[in-house]
């Protein structure tokens, strides 16, 4: 009997051990080296409810597809909290939305940008449940991302807080995106002086 439950102790224990490194392993928002390519309308509007199921976590395609809510204070926010600069693009479309530019710390226990990156990007929608509270959707797969709570007295340009569920970006650091950058100049400069050396310039 006692050894039963020493083992037992030694087994909750390895497997605590594993969920911990696994869980410090992957973090809850993905993390890009590369900006993604967003996708089209025309594109998302192809994706069924059965592929979106497929192409998203439990977690992602109830937010996104069905407008749930993150936990708050979650394991999300810390890193979100943790995160240097960089973009945040949608984890359904990949459409940027957000930038650490506008990032601040509302502590509320969810991201908090005071503007999307790209205003054409977001779309806001008033909640039909009577709330009066505004919605916050992608503007390309017109996923559900959080919502926009104005006037509140952030000492921030627009005193708006987007508040954004973590769970449903993708981050990519300000290192990947300026190198990513400097690569696509690179392209275009090496087409424009072959172009040059082929006219004999
Ligand atoms: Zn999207």
């Amino acid at each position: 009997m006692k050894k039963a439950f020493s083992l037992s102790v030694i087994v909750a224990a390895v497997l605590g051990i594993l969920v911990y490194a696994q869980e410090k392993k992957d973090p809850v928002m993905p993390i890009s080296k590369e900006i993604p390519k967003a996708m089209s309308k025309e594109e998302v509007s192809k994706i069924s409810d059965e592929e979106w199921k497929k192409r998203l976590t439990p977690e992602q395609y109830a937010i996104l597809r069905k407008s749930g809510t993150e936990r708050s204070n979650g394991k999300v926010y810390k890193e979100f909290k943790q995160q240097g600069g960089g973009t945040y693009f949608c984890v359904g479309c990949n459409t940027e939305l957000f930038s650490s530019k506008e990032k601040f710390d509302a502590q509320c226990g969810w991201p908090a940008f005071y503007d999307p990156s790209k205003s054409k990007n977001v779309k806001s929608v008033i909640e039909t449940d009577g709330s009066g509270r505004i919605e916050v959707r992608c503007a390309t797969c017109d996923g559900h991302l959080g919502h926009v709570f104005k006037g509140e007295g952030f000492n921030t340009p627009t005193d708006q807080r987007y508040c954004i569920n973590g769970t449903v970006l993708k981050f990519v650091p300000a290192e990947a995106v300026e190198a990513a950058k400097k690569a696509m100049a690179a392209e275009a400069a090496k087409k424009t002086s072959e172009e040059k050396r082929k006219k004999g310039e």
